[in-house]
C-alpha cells in the first residue's frame, strides 16, 4: 500500500452506523475519555514551542463542556456546535465550534491547557493550511475534518430549498429542514477537484498562478464540473489553462482537502501535443520542465515545488521517481 496522502486518516474510525444511536453519542459526549478539537473561525488549536514542530490541543470532557454554553449534548450538536468526528483507538472524539467566543484562548486558558500538558503563552488558533504539514499527518487528518464539519454547519443553517431553519441529526452529519412540509435532508459536501501531473515523454506540464509563494510552480487543477467524468474534466482544464491536449489519463490517488471544502482527485496524463497557450486569466505561466532539471533543482525562490502537504508535490515527485504503483503512466 502507498502511503496515504496527508489529510487522510485510515486509523481513523469513523463509527457511521453508531453515531446514528443518541444514546450512545449522548454517552460519549460527556464520557471522560472522549477527546473535543476546538475549531474557532475555521481555526484549529495548536501549541508551538520554539524550533519544535507544532502539536493539535484536544480537550477533556470536563473542560471542553463549559465553552458550549447553555444546553445539553443533544442541543449542541442540533446547533452544529458539538460534532462527532469518528473514535480513534476506541476514544470518541468531537469537534466543538468556538466561534461564538471572541476570545477563545482567554477563555480556554490556563486549566484546560494545563490539562492537555500546554501553556498557555504557546497555544494559539492557527489556519491549518498555514501549518503546511508540520503537524504529524494522523493529526493535521484530525483537525482537517473537524475544520471541515465545522465550516459545513456554519453554512448550512437554512434549507436550501424553502430556506427554513435546518438543524443537525447523526451526531451532526446531516441536518434537516424543520419545516414539516419539507423535511429536506441536507448531507455534508465535499466538491470534487481535479488535479494532473500531465507529461511529455521526459517533461512534465508546470503552471503558476500569481498567488503561489516565489518560484513555485505546481500541476495543473480545476473543479470537476455537473455532468462531466473525472477524465474529461482533466482533459478540459488543462486544455483552458494551457491549450495543451492529453490523451491517456490515469488515476493516482486522493486527498481531502478542507480549504474549504474538495477532495482532490488526482491524476497522471499523457500529453497529445506541445505547443503551450497560457490562459492568463487563470495562471501567470505554464511550461515544460525536463525531468533531470527537476531531479536536480532544489526548491528556492527562482523554482520550487509545491508545498509538502499537498498532493501536487506526491504526483511530481513520484512522476520523477517512477515509482511503479496502481494507475502511474
Ligand atoms: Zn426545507
Amino acid at each position: 500500500m502507498p502511503l496515504p496522502n496527508y489529510y487522510s486518516a485510515p486509523e481513523f474510525e469513523r463509527a457511521g452506523l453508531r453515531r446514528r444511536d443518541g444514546e450512545w453519542i449522548r454517552a460519549r459526549a460527556t464520557d471522560a475519555a472522549s477527546q473535543f478539537v476546538p475549531v474557532w473561525r475555521s481555526q484549529n488549536l495548536v501549541v508551538e514551542i520554539e524550533g519544535g514542530e507544532p502539536r493539535a490541543i484536544v480537550l477533556a470532557a470536563g473542560h471542553a463542556a463549559p465553552l458550549l454554553g447553555e444546553g445539553d449534548a443533544d442541543t449542541h450538536l442540533a446547533h452544529g456546535r458539538l460534532v462527532f468526528l469518528g473514535e480513534i483507538e476506541a476514544r470518541a472524539h468531537f469537534a466543538i465550534d468556538l466561534s461564538a467566543i471572541e476570545t477563545p484562548l482567554e477563555r480556554l486558558a490556563s486549566p484546560a491547557l494545563a490539562a492537555s500538558g500546554v501553556s498557555a503563552d504557546n497555544a494559539r488558533f492557527a489556519d491549518l493550511r498555514q501549518l503546511a504539514g508540520r503537524l504529524a499527518r494522523p493529526e493535521g487528518a484530525l483537525l482537517a475534518l473537524a475544520r471541515a464539519m465545522v465550516f459545513w454547519h456554519q453554512r448550512h443553517r437554512f434549507c436550501g430549498l424553502c430556506g427554513s431553519p435546518t438543524l443537525g441529526e447523526e451526531a451532526g452529519h446531516m441536518r434537516r429542514c424543520t419545516n414539516p412540509d419539507c423535511s429536506t435532508m441536507h448531507f455534508p459536501r465535499t466538491d470534487p477537484a481535479v488535479i494532473m501531473l500531465v507529461s511529455d515523454g521526459e517533461r512534465a506540464l508546470l503552471g503558476r498562478n500569481k498567488n503561489f509563494p516565489p518560484g513555485m510552480y505546481s500541476t495543473l487543477a480545476g473543479f470537476v464540473e455537473p455532468g462531466e467524468s473525472l477524465e474529461d474534466a482533466v482533459a478540459r482544464e488543462v486544455r483552458e489553462e494551457t491549450a495543451i491536449e492529453v490523451g491517456a489519463v490515469a488515476y493516482h490517488s486522493s486527498q481531502p482537502w478542507p480549504f474549504p471544502a474538495n477532495i482532490m482527485l488526482g491524476f497522471h496524463a499523457e500529453a497529445t501535443s506541445t505547443e503551450i497557450t497560457v490562459d492568463y486569466g487563470e495562471l501567470e505561466d505554464a511550461r515544460w520542465f525536463e525531468r533531470d532539471w527537476l531531479l536536480k533543482h532544489a526548491d528556492d525562490n527562482t523554482f520550487r515545488l509545491p508545498r509538502l502537504d499537498s498532493i501536487a508535490r506526491r504526483l511530481v515527485k513520484d512522476w520523477l521517481h517512477r515509482k511503479a504503483g496502481p494507475g502511474s503512466l
